[in-house]
């Protein structure tokens, strides 16, 4: 700025000093020379000024004035911001027209939805498969969405992952996404899943129905071993009767936890409230632990806070706390330590078992909730585990609202707990 002043001052002085030089070669008047150096500067620099107006107000559309002096500098200087802020424009605008063309291509129907929760923009999908139109821009996901469930899932979107519904017409099973972006606004994303959901509904049909039928033929079986072990049979025979008794056992294990599995999976929330007694059912359970423990003879406790109860279903709940204390037992070796724990908390009811046993790899507990799963193959299998019980228990706690927690060290032992939330928890 000051440069600029500079400059024009410069002109100034020069065009009054060329006017005295002429003024007083011309007619010996220095003065008036002066006046009309100075006189004439600023009428050009009017002039100049005028035309550069002119130039700004007809939005820099008309070709690039060549004008002298700081005029002309001025014109450069806003011709190359121009230049910049176009090349600039140009290549947001082709980074939009990508977007687009990305976005219009994807087969998932994407909503971006303000922090005011009004629907701004949405791709082509969303149209097809939320039945989206323009009336709707701007307006409340509230009033364009209007199924309760949707709307749930919607107001605690951190929470929870994602929701699977029917889409409007009943024709596919849709999975929603929330994520959220910049400063309270967020993204929906909206897949088709009827596909991946039939293939799924006929994976689980079949191991429900190849596990219903295979019951039968191993209760027979069963049976038949367990009356040729009563008898008198020569030493071999009973080696392998008994053998193909503990084989057929496992077995019915793990057929009575499959279709336990195929059954929890058919629903998402155990929407039954009806208090399951857990004191008695804990009580039970630690009993039966101590039978299973028999000559390993751990040291089992069982401490209980009293004033609630949990809510929910009784079989479930007791399928998952007895999977639980069933594995302390197992994975704890003869003489070990294992506590058993039901405490209130603020806000919710946690039961914990805590064992001194074998314990587990941080790198494996990600994953031990996995069908199948196994920290050490043939530990388990040893044990009599099916490789089902924790995901049963994930299964139980998914569909009670509950969390799981586990914390090991191995050679030291575990700890696993599983939350309750104030929700699920009634006074008595
Ligand atoms: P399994 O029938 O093999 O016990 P689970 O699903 O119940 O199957 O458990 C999965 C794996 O997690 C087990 O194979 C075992 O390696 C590990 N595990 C579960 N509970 C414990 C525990 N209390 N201590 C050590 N390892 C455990």
């Amino acid at each position: 700025m000051t440069e600029s002043i500079a400059r024009q001052l410069l002109g100034l002085l020069s065009f009054t000093l060329a006017g005295a030089v002429l003024g007083f070669f011309t007619s010996h008047n220095l003065i008036l020379g002066a006046l009309f150096g100075s006189l004439l500067w600023s009428i050009l620099s009017s002039l100049l000024n005028a035309k550069l107006v002119t130039w700004l107000d007809q939005n820099l559309s008309s070709p690039d004035p060549k004008l002298p002096f700081e005029q002309g500098r001025i014109v450069r200087s806003i011709a190359n911001y121009r230049n910049k802020t176009e090349a600039e424009y140009d290549e947001i605008h082709a980074d939009m027209d990508q977007f687009q063309a990305a976005t219009s291509a994807m087969k998932d129907a994407i909503v971006i939805i303000d922090n005011q929760d009004n629907i701004e923009w949405w791709n082509n999908a969303a149209e097809e498969i939320l039945e989206i139109t323009i009336e709707q821009k701007h307006k409340r996901v509230q009033e364009v969405f209007s199924e309760p469930n949707f709307l749930e899932f919607y107001s605690q979107s951190s929470h929870i992952a994602s929701f699977k519904a029917d889409s409007a017409d009943q024709k596919r099973v849709l999975e929603y996404r929330v994520e959220s972006f910049g400063e309270g606004d967020k993204v929906l994303i909206v897949r088709d899943i009827s596909e991946s959901e039939k293939v799924g509904l006929m994976r689980h049909t079949f191991l429900a129905n190849a596990s219903h039928e295979l019951r039968t033929p191993i209760t027979v079986i069963h049976g038949y071993l367990e009356t040729l072990q009563e008898q008198e049979l020569p030493k071999p025979i009973q080696k392998a009767i008994h053998s193909m008794q503990s084989q057929s056992s496992r077995m019915a294990a793990l057929i009575a936890d499959l279709l336990t599995l195929s059954r929890l999976e058919t629903s998402s929330e155990n929407k039954s409230r009806k208090p399951i007694f857990i004191r008695e059912m804990l009580n039970g359970i630690t009993e039966e632990a101590k039978d299973v423990s028999g000559p390993k003879q751990h040291q089992i406790s069982l401490n209980m806070d009293e004033g609630f109860d949990i809510l929910g279903n009784e079989g479930e709940v007791r399928s998952a706390l007895s999977n639980l204390v069933f594995n302390a037992v197992r994975y704890t070796p003869a003489n070990g330590v294992i506590d058993i724990a039901l405490e209130k908390l603020d806000n919710g009811v946690q039961f914990s078992v805590t064992d001194t046993g074998v314990g587990i790899p941080a790198e494996h507990i990600p994953r031990i909730t996995e069908r199948f799963y196994r920290v050490d193959e043939g530990r388990s299998r040893d044990s009599g585990g099916t490789g089902l019980g924790l995901a049963i228990v994930k299964h139980v706690l998914v569909r009670h609202n509950a969390k799981l927690g586990v914390t090991s060290k191995p050679g030291e032992g575990s700890r696993f707990s599983v939350t309750f939330p104030e929700s699920r928890v009634v006074k008595i």
